[in-house]
Order: structure tokens, then sequence, then C-alpha cells
């Protein structure tokens, strides 16, 4: 670090490193402050004070205010002054290490409280934790209280052992971005899947919406054709019977022209209820359009048909009608090996649909 350390404005106290914004960002990024004690760290201390034969080794980290310990060996506080720590001087100078033979002969500490007083530092070495960037966030140190010196290969070996926190630390943090990302990855997913779930069901919706008749509630005529030409395929593939009704109401017509298009709606939609009421659980109920309906009669052959028709011509003759009595005609068809498309027996039901009209109407007739 070439940057020259900047005088501390009160003269006495130890300086502030010349890039100090830039180092505490740094040692922000490595989220270190205030964590729980690990035992790497530990293992640290207790190699430093073995190495060194001091009964006191820490490894500190200098925070904007304060000197803050991620583990101590023999010295109790886990937090001091900055101005007070022999490590503020340290991280001003990061190529060395920094001694304090006798602090008690130094202008520097001669005066500070833990020299004076309780634990009576004399001797202070602390090699600097500098981050590949070339910042230093801290030391690692060893006290004694008693005036100490090193040989160069403790010295060397402080070197060493700051080296490896520093490492230590580079792995925390890049264990703690990658989680970052695992996490911010697991996030997306859900919030992708959380976005396909909604766009299904808004599809679902839309699909549901299409098929269905917004006056009565009935599939509309999309849905039926869908639902007819899946139940042909079935009756012909499983060889059962199955029958088609179509229902159109009488005189409709007058019914608007006498008592209006909210009246004929109206009417439209109890119709449209009658039928559902009528038919069987199974037995599919559509709107084919204008005042025709059609029922789908799945596993149903000549002798159920003219049946349902009927059950369902009785129950709206039979029914309570709010303006003028209202009936229907009906007329059926039924699906068989002559039989095998949906327009076959459309056509069909459409011509006993004719014959019943012209039959006089009010009645169920079966090709
Ligand atoms: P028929 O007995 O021969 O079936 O006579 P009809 O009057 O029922 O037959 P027509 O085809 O002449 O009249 C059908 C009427 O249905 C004409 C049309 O205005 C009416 N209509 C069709 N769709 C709707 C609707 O959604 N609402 C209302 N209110 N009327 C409708
Ligand atoms: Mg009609
Ligand atoms: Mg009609």
């Amino acid at each position: 670090m070439s940057d020259a350390p900047l005088e501390h404005p009160d003269g006495l106290f130890p300086p502030i490193p010349a890039n100090e914004t830039e180092r505490l960002r740094e040692l922000e990024s490595y989220h270190i402050l205030d964590t729980l004690p690990e035992q790497f760290y530990e293992d640290i201390v207790r190699l430093a004070a073995y190495i060194c034969q001091t009964p006191m080794a820490l490894v500190n980290l200098i925070d904007r205010d304060r000197q803050w310990s991620k583990a101590r060996l023999g010295f109790t506080d886990s937090e001091v002054d900055r101005k007070l720590a022999f490590c503020s001087y340290t991280i001003n100078y990061p190529d060395d290490v920094f001694v304090v033979p006798d602090a008690t002969c130094d202008e520097r500490f001669a005066h500070n409280p833990f020299v004076c007083g309780d634990p009576y530092i004399r001797f202070y070495a602390g090699a600097p934790l500098v981050t590949p960037n070339g910042y230093a966030l801290g030391t690692v140190c060893v006290v004694d209280v008693r005036p100490h010196r090193l040989t160069p290969e403790q010295i060397e070996m402080l070197r060493v052992l700051a080296r490896q926190v520093v490492r230590q630390l580079e792995l925390r943090r890049d264990v703690l971005a990658l989680e970052q990302r695992l996490l911010t990855n697991e996030q997306e997913k859900l919030s992708l899947r959380a976005y396909l779930l909604s766009i299904e069901a808004q599809l679902a919706q839309a699909q549901q919406q299409a098929l269905t008749d917004p006056l009565t509630g009935l599939l509309n005529r999309r849905g039926f054709e869908q639902r007819l030409q899946e139940e042909i395929d079935r009756s012909l593939r499983y060889n059962v019977p199955m029958a088609l009704l179509m229902v159109d109401i009488d005189h409709f017509k007058a019914i608007n022209d006498t008592f209006g298009h909210v009246a004929g709606d109206e009417i439209l939609r109890m119709v449209a209820q009658l039928l559902r009421e009528n038919v069987r659980r199974h037995d599919i109920v559509a709107r084919y359009g204008g005042e025709e309906f059609a029922v789908i009669l799945p596993a149903t052959g000549f002798e159920g048909t003219p049946i349902l028709g009927e059950r369902i011509r009785r129950a709206v003759q039979q029914a309570a009608w709010p303006y003028v009595p209202v009936t229907i005609s009906v007329g059926g068809a039924c699906c068989d090996a002559t039989m095998t498309n949906a327009t076959d027996l459309l056509t069909a039901a459409d011509h006993a649909l004719y014959d019943a009209k012209r039959s006089g109407r009010n009645c169920c007739i079966v090709r």
C-alpha cells in the first residue's frame, strides 16, 4: 500500500489509513463483524501464542470506531475503543509486522490505559490482515505483560497466520455469495412457477369461457360440437349406443315480440334450467343457438331416447311460466353403425325436430 497514513485529528491517537472509506467498505463485504466464535480463529490465536510464547493472542478487526476481536486468548474485552487499540497502528503499515518491544518506553502507548492498568501490556506484535485488494482489515497479534522479543522466524509465522486468516475470510465471503446466488435462483424459480400457474389458470378460465354460453351458463355451440365428437368416438370405440336430442322452443318469436327481449332471455334461462334438472347426471345439455338446445345422451339407444325426450318436453309443459305457457318441440336421433359422424347425427335429429314442428309442436319425435 503506497497510501501514506493521515494524522489522526487528535494528534496523539493512531492515524487513520488514507483509504479508510474503501477499507471499511471492504471490511463490511466480509460480513465477519459480530459473528459467533469459530474454531478456525480460536486455533489461530492458540497457534500464535504458542509460536510467539506469549500469554495473549488475538484476531482483531478494526471497525469505524472500535476494535472487535473475532478470537482472543488471555484478553477479556471483545471490543475496545479504536483510539486505544495497538492494532489501529498496525493497519497503517500493511507490509510490516508492527512491533512494540516495551510499551512503557514508547510515547504512543506509555499512557494507554491497557498499559497503565489491567492487563498491563508491555509487549505487542501484530501482523496485518491484508486482503487481495490491499486493504488492512485488522491483525493477528500477540501480547505480553513483560517486555519481549520475537525471532525473525516467529515474526514470519505471524505473517503466515495472518495470510491464513485472510484466506479463511475470503472463503467465507465466497460461500456467502454462493448461498445468496442459490437463494436468488430458488426465489426466481418459485416466482416463475407461480407465474406459470397463474397463466395456466387464466388459460383454463379462457378455455372454459370460450366453451360456455354467457346467458344460460350451458355449453355453447363450440363446446357442444367438441363433446358431441368425443361421445360419438366413445360410442364407436366401445360399441355402445348414444343419442342426440334437438330442442326448439315453440313460437318463441311471439314471446319476444309480445313481452320484449329481456322476457325472452328470462324464458331461455328457465328452459335451460329445466333441461339441466330433467336429464341424467352424465347427459350433456348445450345451447345450440338462438332458442335451440341440444342434449347429448351417452349410452342411450332407441328405447331410452324417446323416454328422455318426452321427460323434458313434459317438464317444460308442466312448469310454472311467468308470461305465457311455454312448450318445446324435440327431435331425436340415435347413433348406430350406419351413422358414424356428427353431421349425420345432427341432420337426423334436425329432421326429427322438423317433423315434430310439422306434427303440431309440443311433442317429441325420434328417428
Ligand atoms: P317455432 O315454433 O317454429 O320454432 O317458432 P319460433 O318463433 O320459435 O321460431 P323463429 O325461428 O321464428 O324465432 C326464433 C326467435 O328467437 C327469433 C329470435 O329473435 C329469438 N332469439 C334468438 N336468440 C335469442 C336470444 O338470445 N334472446 C332472445 N330474447 N331472443 C332470441
Ligand atoms: Mg328455432
Ligand atoms: Mg322456435
